[in-house]
């Protein structure tokens, strides 16, 4: 482990909240996120120059110590725990006033991490939804519908799946044994999961669940710029894969001349700068969040004398609106066609991934919003380029997704940084829509906040 000064940079201003209590919901304990959080970071520690990182890939020996950790902390609260077939985790909270039998607000996320990933993407959205039930716990509320905290198993789709594994199989898009027999080459996940102890009964179901909230770090720069610690996701994007294949002639280098080619690298690298130059233009009069990349690309026969005779590339297309996404599918075979003509190749386009765009539950939404003002704060509403667990649930029940500030706009990289006053005050507003969804009469408290 690195040494690593974890909240050196300035605070822009301290939320009044921190001095005065707002409403009659208890103030979240900073120090025990912060605890529980640091804890989570040993495991699957990384040495690195640049900050702290854990590699903590799902159904490994550091996922199995994360595990025990947050089923250990959870129990320590007074939760009831459970661990499905594929290894998600719930605590489960249904005191005296629940109705045993309502359906439960969930909050939640992951513990897995890519490789030399930071350690608050995942681990920050599961403590939160902790330590929101101990200060709904310790408050003077009374709730109607029982909480849980949920991890979800291999969000990260570093192993056995592209991702979001545990969340499929909670919404019902893949079955206990499909997953189950995924497998990375050398084990399953249901020998990964029963070599570190994790693998339980039953399954998740988040169709019976009354609302999802999921907090998670930004992983980008938009909150830092508009200097609030606190953004309302109001949709993930949508994304969609191609794999393109441009076939032209292999030939020596020197003896061809220029006016007698096939050359599937020019023909690839004209398709690529074609389809960054749509991307932008559709980014800037459009559509903001709309991005496509080509980043992968292999060249055949790849030497220094020979013209290319094949390319095989992928593109990655993102927005939170599907009628965009298909708008620059139809770029891409137009200019496919186009270059085939002007260039005496023939080109391939195989489309391989789809996952459509997925609005926030606007009610949840709204009611994210309205914790946040309640914090002193007044929060952006912005999407996710990324894709989350929470996706996945939108699909069978309401959801809502809040952001906290990332620094410099690190993720997936040691460099990831939320300051622990973000975390806190971001809990804060967690803590306040989950109680709310869950029944408690929120009551403001009278605030003279003089200024
Ligand atoms: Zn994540």
């Amino acid at each position: 482990m690195c040494a690593f000064e974890s909240n050196t940079l300035p605070q822009a201003r301290a939320y009044y909240w921190k001095k005065v209590k707002m409403n009659s919901l208890n103030k979240i304990n900073g120090s025990a996120l912060k605890q529980d959080i640091e804890r989570t970071a040993d495991f699957g520690a990384v040495d690195c120059a640049e900050g702290r990182g854990r590699t903590v890939l799902p159904g490994t020996i550091s996922n199995g110590q994360a595990r025990s950790y947050l089923i250990e902390r959870m129990t320590a609260t007074g939760l009831e725990t459970r661990i499905d077939a594929v290894g998600n985790i719930s605590g489960r909270w249904s005191p005296p006033s629940a109705d045993d039998d309502a359906s439960p607000v969930v909050a939640g996320s992951h513990l897995d991490s890519v490789p030399e990933g930071g350690i608050f993407d995942g681990p920050l959205g599961v403590y939160a939804a902790l330590e929101s039930v101990r200060a709904i716990k310790d408050s003077d509320l009374t709730v109607t519908q029982p909480i849980e905290v949920v991890c979800f198993t291999g969000e990260e789709g570093t192993r056995f799946a592209d991702g979001v594994l545990g969340s499929s199989v909670a919404a019902g898009n893949l079955s206990i044994q499909e997953a189950l027999s995924l497998s990375d080459g050398n084990q399953t996940l249901e020998q990964a999961l029963e070599h570190i102890g994790c693998k339980g009964h039953g399954r998740l179901d988040a169709s019976n669940w009354k609302a999802w909230f999921e907090l998670h770090v930004e992983q980008g720069k938009r909150l830092e710029r508009k200097d609030v610690p606190v953004g309302i996701v109001s949709s993930i994007t949508g994304t969609t894969r191609c794999h393109i294949t441009f076939e032209g002639e292999s030939n020596h280098a020197g003896t061809t001349p220029m006016t007698d080619r096939q050359d599937a690298l020019t023909a690839a690298s004209e398709f690529i700068v074609a389809l960054e130059s749509t991307a932008q233009n559709i980014a800037t009069n459009e559509s903001e969040s709309a991005v496509a990349t080509v980043g992968s690309l292999s060249v055949a026969p790849g030497a220094t004398n020979v013209v290319p005779g094949s390319v095989e590339l992928s593109v990655d297309i993102r927005d939170v609106d599907a009628t965009v996404i298909e708008r620059l599918i139809d770029t891409i075979e137009q200019t496919c066609n186009r270059i085939e003509q002007e260039r005496n190749v023939n080109t391939e386009i195989e489309r391989g991934y789809d996952v459509v765009p997925q609005p926030m539950t606007e009610q949840l939404s709204q009611r994210l919003r309205t914790a946040a003002q309640q914090c002193d704060i007044e929060p952006i509403s912005l999407h996710s380029g990324a894709g989350h667990d929470t996706m996945k649930i939108a699909e069978v029940t309401d959801v809502g997704m809040l952001f906290a500030r990332s620094r410099g706009g690190y993720s997936h990289s040691p460099r990831e940084r939320t300051d622990w006053d973000d975390c806190t005050v971001a809990t804060q507003v967690l803590a306040t829509a989950i109680a709310e969804t869950a029944g408690a009469d929120l009551k403001q408290c009278a605030v003279d906040k003089g200024r």
